[in-house]
């Protein structure tokens, strides 16, 4: 038996796409969903990590710096796919120092748009 926990974040941005042949070329905003999974033991309290603390990492180190922010101004050419990966670099070291694994990250821009990275 695997346990998994999920904490779920949002954050509104906006950003613009310079190649894109489309819409996304203009300045535009979303309202992000941020899924975080972790994987792990159980502790003596009989979870993988609090939810409240999961949430203070994740908020100081993330959310807190996107929300309401141009994301261009943080990360050069701001695909779902690129922030999914730059969340992941900065996220994934600060669970594995708690002993605990990032198994996986979902960002959601759109509600039918969603990049998964998985852990390898
Ligand atoms: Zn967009």
């Amino acid at each position: 038996m695997r346990t998994r926990i999920t904490r779920l974040f949002t954050f509104e941005a906006a950003h613009r796409l310079e190649w894109h042949a489309g819409r996304c070329k203009r300045l535009h905003g979303h309202h992000y969903q941020l899924e975080v999974t972790l994987a792990g033991t159980l502790d003596d309290n009989g979870v993988i990590m609090d939810f409240d603390e999961m949430d203070a990492l994740v908020t100081e180190e993330l959310i807190s710096r996107w929300d309401h922010e141009y994301l261009n101004d943080i990360l050069s050419n701001p695909t779902a796919e690129r922030l999914a990966g730059e969340a992941w670099l900065a996220l994934e070291p600060l669970f594995e120092v708690r002993g605990v694994k990032m198994e996986s990250l979902r960002l959601w821009e759109t509600p039918r748009s969603m990049v998964e990275l998985l852990a390898q």
